[in-house]
């Protein structure tokens, strides 16, 4: 009888590989896949929509190439989860919200199309905080997404889809954007890789925008290499001329990641490690990383970075700023949900806007449009950038001294739903990822096992300069290698309630 492909311990570059060398087809990993999500999302939710056509079509192309003697691209047949603010033909891209609860993507985005052209099968559009605005995946409209470590938890957010679905095994690859850690913290919640590459280095185009000043796409997978290799296909193609923000950066992000540390300077920032709010658990996970670093050579060099503080002010008043203006042409007469029966084009405007929006994403605009009124403006809005100018040079001064710096992700291990409600509580959840948006800087969240306290995944963080996104994969390789267990395989896979599950079925 067929055993159905196990697709839990296989590694991108494994499933890439088993196809070009016929063990299995890419047919087979999409019934896998296919198999995995439907046993498997019941307890999870991680999407929004699953496209089992697009599976399917996406694989009969690559068992296609192989029979026809072509070469396979490099993530042949990797099942793939896309964020839902990223359109892709023949989806739906709802950002997770009524506003957009019926609109069909018109094209596909650049980093999807890339995803695909380098083999990938897509699986579906995963869920997220509505239009990406919180750190829980609380906020979308349509349903909540649970931790596969712990299904009363939240995955994090905004892209807490992306990241459960790899934690689960419905994906061995997922997109994710992230405007102020929204890849890195849900990745650390979930117990999986993920990168905010350096601002620039993927295109935007496509990708529905929060803060167009912060925004950037990345991936997120179970390993460092497997979360490399996507990174060859977002970035490899070079820029893209439909999003000027693009740049080329013509790395191989695969080629130094094994590379010896020795000698490397690594910073902390000794303010951090003292921050109110931050676990003892997670402090320790970045005290244990910091060793295993220091046991491969690596040399540790204290940094400060003085303006810090002002982060999630500035945060809070340019992001809200740029998703004010962003998300003015959702009026339900250029885009999204319309009213029906109004009596001017005004009260259909406002009432489109009043109904298709929820709570967090009306705060975010209010709050925008304040920030941007006169006389409101000079105060808030020049001193947010002020500060954006005052952080970026902290940053680079830091970098005179070190290589990277390594420092929590999220401050905590995944909370329970509905325990943080206040707004201000839910922002601190972003105390260590925001200041490298504003940086423009790239930044990688690496699982390092469970909380002592918690028995929930714990990682560490680590950043960088801008476009050394390739050194960053080195130093969050050696953390997982110095993690890895005998068999060198990084400290978590899978979630344990679910690996297996729906493998059963021939
Ligand atoms: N949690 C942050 C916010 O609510 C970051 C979101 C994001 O990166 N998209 O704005």
């Amino acid at each position: 009888m067929a055993e159905t492909l196990n697709l839990d311990t296989l590694s991108a570059a494994q499933i890439a590989s088993g196809i070009a060398a016929g063990e299995f087809s890419a047919a087979e990993v999409a019934d896998a896949a296919l198999a995995a999500v439907e046993a498997r999302e019941p307890e999870v939710q991680a999407y929004l929509q699953v496209t089992p056509e697009l599976t399917r079509a996406a694989a009969a192309r690559v068992d296609a190439a192989r029979a026809a003697g072509e070469p396979l691209p490099p993530l042949a047949g990797v099942p793939l989860a896309i964020k839902d603010n990223m359109n892709l033909i023949g989806t739906r891209t709802t950002c997770a919200s009524r506003m957009l609860e019926n609109y069909e993507s018109p094209y596909t985005a650049t980093c999807v199309a890339r995803m695909l052209e380098a083999g990938c099968l897509p699986v579906g559009k995963a869920n997220m905080d509505e239009f990406a605005f919180g750190s829980s995946t609380e906020s979308s409209a349509f349903h909540r997404t649970n931790n596969p470590w712990d299904t009363e938890r939240v995955p994090g957010g905004s892209s807490g889809g992306s990241a459960a679905a790899v934690a689960a095994g419905e994906a061995t690859l997922a997109l994710g954007s992230d405007t102020g850690g929204s890849i890195r913290q849900p990745a650390s919640l979930c117990g999986v890789v993920g990168m905010k590459p350096t601002y620039g280095a993927v295109s935007r185009y496509g990708v529905v925008a929060f803060g167009s000043s912060l925004d950037q796409v990345g991936p997120f997978g179970r390993s460092v290499s497997d979360v490399s290799l996507a990174m060859n296909a977002l970035v490899g193609a070079g820029k893209d001329p439909y999003d000027c923000t693009s740049q080329d950066c013509p790395v191989d992000f695969l080629e130094h990641l094994n590379d010896d540390i020795a000698g490397r300077r690594v910073g902390i920032i000794p303010a951090f490690m003292e921050a109110e709010g931050l676990m003892p658990e997670v402090k320790r996970a970045v005290e244990l990383a910091a060793e295993k670093l220091v046991d491969q050579g690596a040399e540790l060099v204290e940094v400060e970075l003085p303006h810090l503080d002002a982060a999630i002010a500035a945060y809070y008043v340019i992001g809200p700023a740029e998703a004010f203006s962003n998300l003015a042409r959702f009026d339900g007469v250029r885009y999204g949900y319309q009213e029906p029966m109004c009596a001017t084009l005004a009260e259909q405007s406002s009432l489109s806007r009043a109904h298709g929006f929820g709570q967090e994403a009306k705060r975010r605009q209010m709050l925008g449009a304040y920030l941007l009124s006169s006389g409101v403006y000079d105060k808030y809005y020049y001193a947010a950038a002020k500060a954006r100018t005052l952080i970026t040079r902290d940053y680079a001064a830091a970098y005179q001294k070190v290589d990277t710096i390594l420092m929590p992700a999220s401050p905590r291990a995944a909370f329970k739903f509905g325990e943080i409600s206040d707004p201000t509580q839910m922002y601190l959840s972003d105390m260590y990822t925001i200041s490298l948006n504003i940086a423009g800087n790239g930044g990688i969240s690496v699982p390092v096992g469970l909380g002592e306290d918690s028995q929930l995944p714990v990682a560490v963080q680590l950043q960088g300069p801008a476009f050394r996104d390739r050194d960053l994969l080195m130093f969050a390789r050696a953390v997982e290698r110095g993690f890895a267990g005998a068999d060198g395989a990084p400290a978590l896979s899978v979630a344990p309630g679910f690996a297996g599950k729906g493998g059963e079925r021939a």
